[in-house]
């Protein structure tokens, strides 16, 4: 046999033994071959496309103990816990530890009896740490969220720029950056700084195809996001993004009241609060997070079944990340916002507040009300930003589920301008439209309005439809609030055109969106065996003081309601169950399996 061939065989028996999973991803059997082989790799992949087997695997594969730098001690710390469940020799060394348990890890690291060392960077640069990691053979250098090397990003660590001195010292040692974040500039950093030119890169799909982007409007947010949650996620952990701390408490009582499991979780909270909360989160089942951005980096839950937003993102980057964070193990999962008038108006008047802003974080903005009011498939905008072609016709989000209807509004966008100059460009949407459907209330009598030319123009449309007009006019950038106005609207230099009629507007007809019958996996959820499994898993999960997801992702036990597995051999062929898992625990999910067959 080839060597090359025998090589690879070697990754996949690995995959299937060890993990249990039956094939590779994406480009996962490339990179795992280039850095297996000891060359140096940069892999850019989106969230839960599986970076962590990219350097696992070739651990197994190299002599040696492979040190993985992470910046998350809770991350780590999860991961470790997995590697264990599978077998594997994992350790970690982070300032959280207790004293002997860090020699217990550095004997191990002497030893050679680790395969992988999971190590926090600021103890990486620590010449202690340094002198042990002289003394040992090492496999490869795995930097998990390479991203923090730049300086212009949201998550800079600066101990990342002194990582390239310390790999630097190991030259034959390969080295593979790994980050979700595929801008060009971050890309250049990171291969400048931490893997040298002759670094390989490996470029993943950003497309998230098991997530379901759909924006609806607002009409009664709270109503509404519960009929979502509990029409098509009873039970299922989520994370709701608010714009406020306030607002996140104050819908974690509500969703409370309602009987559901919710939380808050913002920057205010104290130290224990947020971890107390972050731990609940990880460690029971079907909870809610209701959330600031605060609520971010680090969350690799991997069944949070959906991101719900009630306030919109600041750019169409914020929403993927934030919406990524659904579904890490690749099952479907959804996206799900909501927004009105007023959520346009409030982004409008960041605008016109922040003008001595960046031009960069003004097109974000602005972009991301475009992405709002957009009327086709939305996965070509998104990816868009990873400069990722995608043909479009997704059929996995709002506009390709119930294409929108378009009309050609420019008359009555033109009447509503109008009405908004006549009216002196300080009165608000409710009050332009009471005078272009001709009501004659008491505002409208005692400002002389019912005598404009502009009173009761718009019979022809209801209220509702010209409220649609209005907030897709601001949308577009036709008018905006008056700067520190009560909410008034005046005409832009953007409507001067649409007024002399040198161009026209295509506006959404909008459609009430109610919440849809959830998608395949309710039927696994309704089998008295899923209760059966969670319990068993819980329970055991709680024994050894680990996550439950660390036992048996969600996805295995779904697989072995499908399967239904009644030998311990066909158990093992069930995705996600790997040779160590099976040994552990497969006795006692067949019981669990045979109870519920002789309840029935
Ligand atoms: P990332 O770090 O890229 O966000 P992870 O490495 O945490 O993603 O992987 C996401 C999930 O996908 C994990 O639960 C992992 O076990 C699973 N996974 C990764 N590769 C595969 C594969 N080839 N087959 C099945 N599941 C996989
Ligand atoms: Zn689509």
């Amino acid at each position: 046999m080839p060597a090359d061939v025998a090589h690879a065989e070697r990754a996949l028996n690995l995959l299937q033994t060890v993990f249990g999973y039956p094939n590779f991803r994406g480009q996962q059997a490339q990179i795992i071959d280039a850095v297996a082989r000891g060359s140096s790799a940069l892999a850019l992949m989106p969230t839960g496309g599986g970076k962590s087997l990219c350097y696992q695997i070739p651990a197994l594969m190299r002599d040696g103990t492979a040190v993985v730098v992470s910046p998350l001690i809770a991350l780590m710390r999860d991961q470790v816990e997995t590697l264990n469940q599978c077998g594997v020799r994992a350790g970690m060394l982070s300032a959280s530890q207790s004293v002997e348990n860090q020699r217990a890890v550095e004997a191990a690291l002497a030893e050679g009896s680790l395969d992988l060392l999971y190590v926090a960077p600021e103890r990486l640069v620590q010449s202690r740490t340094r002198h042990w990691l002289d003394q040992s053979k090492i496999a490869l250098f795995a930097i998990d969220e390479a991203h923090c090397v730049s300086q212009w990003g949201h998550d800079f660590r600066p101990e990342y720029l002194r990582l390239g001195d310390i790999v630097e010292r190991f030259p034959t040692v390969p080295r593979i950056a790994l980050t979700a974040t595929a801008d060009e500039t971050t890309r250049h950093e990171i291969i400048e700084r931490l893997l040298g030119p002759q670094a390989q890169v490996f470029v993943d799909s950003f497309d998230r195809t098991n997530i379901r982007y759909r924006i609806g409007l607002k009409h009664n947010p709270k109503a509404q996001l519960l009929a979502f949650i509990q029409t098509e996620h009873p039970h299922d952990a989520g994370i709701v993004y608010c714009a406020s701390r306030k607002k996140t408490e104050q819908l974690a009582q509500w969703l409370q009241n309602k009987g559901l499991k919710a939380l808050p979780y913002h920057a205010g909270l104290s130290a224990e609060a947020r971890h107390e909360h972050q731990a609940r989160f990880l460690n029971e089942d079907g909870l809610i997070m209701c959330a600031t951005i605060a609520f971010g980096m680090g969350i690799d839950k991997p069944n949070v079944r959906f991101v719900a937003h009630l306030d919109v993102p600041r750019s169409i980057e914020a929403y993927y990340q934030e919406t990524g964070r659904a579904g890490r193990d690749g099952a479907p999962s959804d996206a799900w916002l909501i927004y009105g008038i007023q959520d346009i108006i409030q982004v409008r008047r960041l605008l016109g507040e922040s003008l001595n802003n960046n031009a960069q974080d003004r097109s974000r903005l602005e972009a991301m009300l475009g992405f709002l009011e957009h009327c086709n498939c939305r996965r070509p905008v998104l990816l868009g930003y990873f400069n990722e072609h995608h043909p479009g016709h997704c059929g996995q989000c709002d506009n390709c589920l119930h294409p929108p209807q378009t009309w050609d509004a420019t008359e009555p966008a033109r009447k509503a301008l109008s009405c908004v100059f006549r009216t002196g460009q300080r009165f608000g949407a409710g009050h332009i439209v009471d005078v272009l459907r001709g009501v004659s209330n008491e505002r409208v009598l005692r400002l002389g309005h019912d005598k404009l030319s502009t009173f009761g123009i718009g019979l022809e449309l209801d209220q509702s439809q010209w409220l649609s007009i209005i907030r897709q006019l601001l949308a577009k950038g036709h008018i905006e609030p008056v700067p520190e106005g009560s909410g008034g609207l005046r005409l832009t230099e953007q409507s001067r055109a649409l007024l002399k009629n040198e161009t026209t507007l295509a506006c959404r007809i909008d459609t009430v969106t109610r919440a849809k019958k959830p998608r395949q996996r309710v039927t696994h959820h309704e089998d008295p065996l899923w209760a059966r499994l969670r319990q068993w898993r819980y329970e055991l999960a709680r024994e050894q003081g680990v996550p439950p997801y660390v036992i048996f992702h969600d996805k295995t036990l779904e697989a072995i309601i499908d399967a239904r597995p009644d030998s311990l051999e066909q158990l093992g062929q069930v995705h996600g169950v790997g040779r160590h898992k099976l040994k552990a625990h497969g006795e006692s999910l067949l019981e669990v399996l045979w109870r519920d067959s002789v309840s029935h």
